[in-house]
């Protein structure tokens, strides 16, 4: 399967200037499918599952960002741990208490984006609103905020329903970026470096090869982008 090169150059037409990161997400491919994307420039790179990650982090070259973006199990975050850039789907208290602990256990900090559940499948993981309020009051507040010190909270992913209505789609990422500016970036967190975090840039990841032109519409900086650019999943 080739990678298709003139879509690839389209899409970081349309989201370099207006400063979108793009996450080519390369799950189930082969690791010279995603060199041809890094001979262009491409360095984010979005993957799945933990095993097929760590191979390719293994083959290919150190300086690419490898983005999380799967459902990751807690017994798997010490595999990851060492490189990760952002880790995009962290869906429940737990998980973040684990990646903090394996941060630290790197001598390192980790970028986590809080998955936000907007889409109408229950299949579908991620905090819902209330969940999220709750879960950001309790680790904001001062004495236990330095409960995470080696994790850092740098913005929201979500994903919409499975649709061709496009309004539903649209309503979903509107919600989430209203979510996403109501707490980001994230005041109050304490921790060793609290003006460096504040300093930081903060992602609205949303957009997949279907539904990024809406994403992009209603704000999102951060898309994740598969079939678009590598040709649909079998
Ligand atoms: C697979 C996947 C994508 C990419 O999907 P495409 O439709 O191929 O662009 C984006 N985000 C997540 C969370 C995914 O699992």
């Amino acid at each position: 399967m080739a990678v298709n090169i003139k879509q690839y150059k389209k899409i970081i037409k349309e989201l370099a200037p207006a400063n979108i990161t793009l996450v080519a997400v390369s799950k189930v491919r082969t690791p010279v499918e995603i060199m041809e994307l890094y001979q262009l420039g491409q360095r984010d790179f979005g993957e799945n599952y933990v095993q097929e990650l760590v191979d390719k982090y293994e083959k290919l070259p150190k300086d690419i960002r490898w983005h999380f973006i799967g459902h990751l199990q807690s017994n798997k975050v010490k595999y990851i741990a060492p490189f990760i850039y952002l880790i995009h789907g962290v869906d429940r208290p737990n998980l973040l208490k684990e990646i903090n602990k394996q941060a630290l256990k790197n001598d390192r900090n980790i970028d986590c984006l809080l998955q936000v559940h907007i889409a109408e499948e229950t299949t579908k993981f991620g905090f819902d609103k209330k969940e999220l309020k709750v879960f950001l009051a309790q680790i904001t507040a001062n004495d236990t905020a330095i409960k995470y010190p080696n994790v850092h909270l740098r913005g929201l992913m979500g994903m919409a329903t499975f649709t061709f209505d496009e309004a539903i789609i649209q309503q979903e990422f509107k919600k989430l970026k209203k979510i996403f500016e109501t707490y980001f970036p994230l005041k109050g967190l304490a921790g060793s470096d609290q003006d460096n975090k504040a300093l930081k840039p903060c992602f609205l990841s949303m957009g997949m090869s279907a539904d990024y032109s809406i994403a992009i519409q209603e704000g999102s900086n951060m898309v994740r982008i598969g079939s678009l650019l590598f040709g649909a999943r079998i």
